[in-house]
């Protein structure tokens, strides 16, 4: 059987029935943004991992190895964040083809901790080898997390609210014009870091090339929700909306209603929705990589939540069932498909 007949997602479920029994101390094994472990009974020690493949997800003639750095920590952190969790240390694994000089390794380790030191996080380990053809980076996250705390994909039940962070869609849409040849007023790969476009972005595609480039962790927003507890499932938007809806979904045995003209859209993205390939929301449900958090809350906690004052939006509902169905501007609902990334392109069927 090809890979791709069962898709990303189809295969990591194959690996976990593979994979050996949880032990009594693996809170949360195969499924969820980190592991969760119970290091004692006040911790739990939270563990992510994440590739990122020249070639596959960043192209060195667009992306500076400080942003490399910056962003390969970043997505990290943020499955911390998803879960509730406070980040700790690193690991850092590199696979480092001919061609790629010390100053620019030096510069991943400039973006890779520019990063961490924002989150009191640090490098404390990992391994480096040649690479016969493109640049492979892996990178480890530990954090931990009061295990009463702990936010995972499961917890969602039907009457929920279902809530978004910040805008989605601007880091799809900064990467087609990144690949349309666009590069803000940045030098690129073989440069410093570039100092206007990405670190201090004027313009509005300056904007979305940044959140491409740079993403940041939502590891404080995380944490007020799970310190207050209103939020009963949470997972990070590294695949697209409709794909990481479907994920809580699966993993909570719910279904969803969302409306398409909800969904928070930047001033940046609806400004050059017109330069665009695709419509704007497009980018929000398909694109991916926005790093934001969706989670859900039940309706007797909502109060509350707003009473945090983060940049929150609710675009919908947990409903019983396992369809999942998204509205249009005119209140047509038709079925939402997991259409975000997957690794071998296969796109599953709503059950
Ligand atoms: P995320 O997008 O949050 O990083 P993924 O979609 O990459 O999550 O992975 C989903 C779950 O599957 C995670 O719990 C991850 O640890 C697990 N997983 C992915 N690939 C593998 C693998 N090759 N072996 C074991 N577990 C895996
Ligand atoms: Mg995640």
């Amino acid at each position: 059987m090809k890979i791709s007949d069962l898709g990303e997602f189809g295969l990591i479920g194959r690996i976990q029935k593979l994979a050996s029994k949880k032990s009594s101390s693996t809170l949360i094994g195969i499924g969820d943004d980190a592991a969760a472990l119970k290091i004692s009974a006040s911790s739990t020690l939270l563990i992510t991992t994440d590739l990122l493949l020249e070639g596959v997800h960043f192209d060195l003639s667009y992306a500076d190895f400080f942003s490399l750095g910056w962003k390969s920590a970043s997505v990290n952190l943020s499955d911390i964040a998803a879960m509730g969790g406070i980040p700790r240390f690193c690991l850092t694994a590199l696979g480092i083809p001919a061609g790629v000089s010390v100053e620019q390794i030096t510069e991943f380790y400039r973006g890779f901790n520019a990063l961490l030191k924002s989150y009191r996080t640090t490098l404390i380990g990992g391994d480096t080898c040649s690479s016969r053809k493109g640049l492979f980076i892996s990178v480890t996250a530990l954090g931990e997390v009061e295990p009463k705390r702990i936010i995972t994909r499961a917890g969602a039940r039907p009457g929920d609210r279902i809530f978004v962070t910040g805008t989605l869609g601007d880091s799809a849409a900064g990467l087609e014009f990144l690949k349309s040849g666009v590069r803000g007023r940045g030098p690129g790969a073989r440069g410093k870091e570039p100092k206007s476009a990405i670190s201090n972005p004027q313009s509005a595609i300056e904007r979305l090339i940044r959140k491409h480039l740079r993403p940041v962790p939502r590891v404080e927003w995380g944490r007020k929700l799970a310190l207050s507890g209103c939020a009963s499932a949470m997972i990070d938007l590294s695949d697209g909306l409709s794909s990481d809806l479907f994920h809580i979904c699966e993993q909570s045995g719910v279904g969803s209603e969302i409306s398409a003209d909800r969904i928070p859209l930047s001033d940046a993205l609806h400004k050059l929705a017109g330069k665009l390939a695709k419509p704007a929301v497009h980018y929000a449900l398909s694109g991916g990589e926005d790093y934001e958090l969706l989670f859900t809350a039940p309706p007797g906690k909502v109060k509350k939540l707003r009473s945090l004052k983060l940049p929150l939006t609710e675009i919908g509902l947990i409903t019983a069932g396992t369809t999942l169905s998204l509205a249009d501007n005119r209140g047509r609902k038709k079925p939402l498909l997991p259409t975000g990334y997957d690794h071998f392109g296969r796109r599953r069927a709503v059950k």
